[in-house]
């Protein structure tokens, strides 16, 4: 059921602005940047963010993707199994300050699986998070650097995040299951 509309075109537009703008600064320059999109809406928004952090910077940010199921037992959420699908990481993260994209984060377990992924494959320099929205709820120590928009929900509303190149529209809503 539709309960409210949090962002449209152009409030996901401004978001990739200033992620990008907070990104360069935080990074003092996009040199040893690396996106890493998290599976399908993540890797939308770190193209994005890169478009963006090219027209400021006038220079090109690697860009990877991670896909990753989290199998959920209903019994126990303990049980979460993160499956990497594909490891799409066939750039060097080796001292690089590694950036995560996901379109939403929750428990924060999608994102430590990722941490995983990546310890697996190398040592970067840093690992940060950016997200489009925190609905909140985390169930580990994990908090994102880059925050779109905080949006507190409760257990049974979901977040709809419409992303052009998938969903061909652009909008946040918030839905109750
Ligand atoms: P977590 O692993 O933090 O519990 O959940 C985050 C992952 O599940 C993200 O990859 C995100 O795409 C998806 N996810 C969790 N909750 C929501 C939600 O309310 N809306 C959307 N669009 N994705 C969600
Ligand atoms: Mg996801």
């Amino acid at each position: 059921k539709f309960k409210a509309k949090i962002m449209d075109e152009k409030a996901i537009n401004r978001s990739i602005t200033r992620l990008s703008h907070e990104i360069i600064e935080k990074n003092k320059g996009i040199e040893d940047v690396v996106l890493i999109g998290i599976h399908t809406r993540g890797v939308p928004l770190a193209k994005r963010l890169a478009s963006k952090i090219k027209q400021i910077e006038n220079a090109d940010v690697a860009v990877a993707s991670l896909d990753i199921t989290l199998y959920r037992d209903d019994l126990s959420k303990i049980d979460d199994n993160p499956i990497i699908n594909k490891n799409q990481i066939d750039i060097n993260i080796n001292d690089k300050n590694v950036i995560l994209i996901d379109d939403v984060i929750f428990t924060g377990r999608t994102v430590r699986a990722a941490m995983d992924a990546l310890i697996d494959i190398g040592r970067p320099k840093t690992i940060q998070l950016a997200v489009l929205v925190d609905r909140g709820h985390r169930e580990l120590p994990i908090r994102p650097d880059y925050i779109g928009k905080n949006v507190p929900t409760s257990k049974k509303e979901i977040i709809s995040v419409r992303l052009d190149e998938v969903d061909k529209e652009n909008k946040v809503e918030i839905f109750e299951k």
